[in-house]
């Protein structure tokens, strides 16, 4: 069970929290828990580490530090009903603040922020609160004790910021944490995890979800349950269109189209895991725990609904690369795309018509600048003739197994835009039918979603 940023954001949830799971783990259940940071304080480590580097002050770091003990002494006065296990909390936390601040403080004075250090400070979010959990369901009269992703067994790689698990971890996690299911309850730390050099290393934003599905797969759990301040996954981002429904059940594949294609509510890489034995995953709100909410198995019901969730990926930016002199020469895709690769840019979407004369790739917005240089450089202006670019663009994505082989769903979904007076900029449908994707101008993105989310009569 992993349980999100906003789910343990303070000592009344958290206390809610541990209360759930006592009753999950007096009905035998056996159970592995999985904590985010306090909901908001991995944004506020990444903030001021970037803030730091740039200004070199001290006396933020201080205030920083500050607030944060606060926030997380607060917590476990709130969360941890014992005196003797709030002293041994409080210590526990008040080392790994230390650690942090002598940190921070070290960035101040080299004033640079490498991905390894930007790992390490983003772990604490994490590391902070792993304890207070665990802690707080000791104070319940349940067993338990936390774990930092690497003491759990998960070893990555060392592409710190989005690292991957190595095949080992699978066989640490099962042989550190199975010995230890129904006896007590590990609460491992989401997010991070380590290098074989034992160096922190991070899954990427929200790799909580990840973690929780690594761990389930090492001990082949029954199920992995993301409690979350949801009703499961929604046909849309609920914030966007009020209207939008929990959707009962959902295949792994349109899961992870919809991860991929944006919905902020799975780390897009939740699912794979998941597979290796298939294993359910279920999304549920940890405020309504009597709620089914979602759940996500191998299975494609092919429902009347053709079209189950449509999603929205903003900050994103459009390049096109024409030129005359790419019809017909052979390699310059490929050319394309290694020079990205090598720059580490990532393509989220690709069009090419075939007059090949030119050729259209969407990109995280943070990753345009480094892209266009690298086009730019590597052509230098032949075959490529120009390399333009738009910062203004969101993707939106329709999804659903259901469309597969249904003709008249791309019909519908572009006459309701054209309809609504909304120009369509590129369209992508990939082979496996399973999604249509495409790119308006962002301030057509919102009503583009609401039009679709009611074409397809997602609200019934
Ligand atoms: P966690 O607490 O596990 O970190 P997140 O905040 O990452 O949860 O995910 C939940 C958020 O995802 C919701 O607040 C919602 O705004 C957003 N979201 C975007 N798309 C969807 C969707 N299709 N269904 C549910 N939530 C969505
Ligand atoms: N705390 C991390 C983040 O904010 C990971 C997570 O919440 O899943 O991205
Ligand atoms: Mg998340």
């Amino acid at each position: 069970m992993k349980f999100g940023g906003t789910s343990v954001a303070n000592g009344e949830k958290i206390r809610h929290v541990a209360e759930l799971l006592k009753r999950y783990h007096e009905n035998g259940d056996e159970l592995i828990v999985v904590t985010s940071a306090l909901g908001g304080v991995t944004d506020g480590l990444l903030n001021t580490a970037n803030e730091v580097s740039l200004s070199g002050k001290v006396s933020h770091v201080k205030e920083f530090i500050a607030d944060l003990t606060k926030k997380h002494y607060d917590a476990i006065h709130v969360a941890v009903r014992s005196d003797d296990l709030r002293s041994v909390c409080i210590e526990a936390i008040d080392k790994r603040i230390d650690e942090l601040e002598k940190a921070l403080i070290g960035i101040c004075y080299l004033g640079e922020l490498t991905p390894r250090s930007i790992d390490y400070i983003s772990s604490y979010g994490e590391r902070l609160a792993a304890p207070i959990v665990s802690c707080s369901i000791c104070s319940l009269g349940v067993d338990s004790a936390s774990f930092t992703g690497g003491e759990a067994g998960i070893i990555t790689d060392s592409n710190y910021g989005n690292a991957k698990p190595l095949e080992e971890s699978y066989y640490r996690v099962h042989e550190r944490l199975s010995p230890l299911l129904g006896k007590s309850i590990s609460v491992v730390t989401g997010f991070i995890a380590q290098n074989h050099q034992e160096i922190i290393t991070t899954l990427g934003r929200s790799g909580s979800d990840f973690s929780a599905s690594i761990l389930g797969a090492a001990v082949k759990a029954d199920e992995i349950w993301l409690w979350k301040e949801v009703h499961g996954i929604m046909t849309t981002d609920p914030n966007i269109v009020q209207s939008a429904r929990s959707i009962p059940q959902i295949s792994y594949i349109e899961a992870m189209e919809l991860s991929y294609f944006g919905a902020k509510v799975l780390h897009p890489r939740t699912i794979e895991p998941a597979i290796r034995h298939r294993i359910p995953v279920r999304v549920k709100n940890t405020f309504e725990p009597d709620f089914e909410g979602t759940l996500i198995v191998a299975e494609q019901k092919q429902i009347e609904d053709v079209v189950k969730a449509v999603t929205l990926i903003s900050r994103v930016a459009l390049i096109n690369i024409a030129g005359a002199g790419m019809v017909g020469a052979i390699g310059t895709a490929a050319r394309v795309f290694s020079t990205l690769a090598s720059a580490g840019v990532n393509i989220i979407m690709i069009s090419q018509g075939s007059s090949e004369a030119n050729m259209t790739l969407i990109v995280n917005e943070e990753h345009l600048e480094q892209a266009v240089a690298a086009i730019r450089s590597e052509f230098c202006n032949n075959v490529v003739g120009e390399v333009s670019y738009d910062r203004n663009v969101c993707v939106v994505a329709v999804v659903g197994a259901g469309m597969n082989g249904i003709p008249g769903v791309a019909g519908k979904v572009f006459h309701a835009l054209g309809n609504a007076g909304i120009n369509v900029i590129m369209i992508s449908q990939g082979s496996s039918q399973h999604n249509i994707s495409f790119v308006v101008s962002a301030s057509d993105s919102i009503e583009a979603v609401r039009i679709l989310h009611g074409e397809f009569q997602l609200d019934r």
